[in-house]
């Protein structure tokens, strides 16, 4: 099975919401066997089109343990004899970071992807280029990272990471088919600059809370987002809190959030994380030249 010969099947579940736009896409790859890539949720009728689709089975893949991708999978395995992989499941035999899987003639690299959530992969066919990205890369709209297991630091790291792989397309969890992969991924990282700018502007304006914030960033937004637009914006405040460029004031839930210059190293200059002095590196260093 080369290049644009691999065959990609869509089963789209019935379960269509604002997190999943039509539905979470369950993906056939190969042929006797296939991949089964998110059997979605356990919705038994879904699970049964599946197996028809997919006919012999020789693995079913997660890409992430939420409730729109995986509590079907360790069923459908059963259903269908195979075996289930996963980072994070219960019932599943567990993934590792850049172990490869194999169904028949098939390799598939595994790519752990925290950031949507911490135990997120993606699954990748060097020779055709398929990138399949679950909820790291949507066919449309923006990958939602809700803290604490959604982290955009991470996020934004496994975003880079997959730019690196040189993917042809992007078979995402929910959404249609992206044909030019490196486009859609330099869309993404573009897209969290633009909101991180919006609010490192807002916060030189002075202390905001994250409603405050809300209200101007997502002003032509639909009222009915706001909550989700709040952790949206409380991921990006931890990224720039991590990189000593904000700050919370007062209390987690109504506090507001200030603006604060990264400390830096008495010795080399460079940014310094905690309350120390030095940076680690320059903190080991003077201890061991004292010896
Ligand atoms: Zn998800
Ligand atoms: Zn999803």
């Amino acid at each position: 099975m080369i290049g644009s010969l691999l065959p990609i099947r869509r089963v789209l579940a019935p379960n269509a919401g604002v997190y999943t736009l039509e539905g979470t896409n369950t993906w056939i790859v190969g042929r006797d066997p296939t991949f089964v890539i998110d059997p979605g949720p356990h919705i038994p009728e879904h699970l049964k089109d599946v197996a028809a689709e997919a006919g012999s089975v020789g693995a079913v893949l997660v890409t992430h343990d939420h409730p729109d991708h995986a509590p079907g999978a360790v069923p459908f395995g059963r259903l269908v004899g195979a075996p289930v992989y996963a980072f994070r499941l219960t019932g599943a035999t567990k993934l590792a970071a850049g172990q490869r899987v194999r169904a028949g003639e098939l390799d598939l690299a595994v790519i752990h992807t925290p950031g949507h959530t911490s135990d997120h992969v993606a699954f990748f066919e060097p020779t055709s280029g398929a990138l399949f990205t679950g909820d790291t890369v949507l066919g449309r709209g923006t990958s939602f990272i809700d803290p604490p297991d959604g982290n955009l630091v991470q996020y934004l790291r496994s975003l880079r990471r997959l730019t690196d792989l040189g993917a042809r397309s992007i078979y995402p969890g929910h959404g249609p088919v992206v044909l030019h992969a490196r486009d859609k991924l330099v869309e993404y990282l573009a897209h969290r600059d633009e909101r991180e700018a919006q609010i490192v502007s807002a916060l030189a304006e002075g202390p905001h809370t994250i409603p405050e914030m809300v209200e101007v960033i997502y002003a032509d937004h639909p009222k009915e987002v706001h909550p989700l637009a709040a952790r949206s914006v409380l991921a990006h405040l931890e990224k720039l809190a991590h990189e000593g460029r904000a700050e919370r004031i007062g209390k987690a839930r109504e506090g507001s959030w200030t603006a604060s210059t990264p400390r830096t190293c008495e010795r080399c200059g460079r940014p310094v994380k905690g309350k120390g002095r030095y940076c680690d590196s320059c903190t080991l260093a003077m201890l061991q030249s004292d010896g």
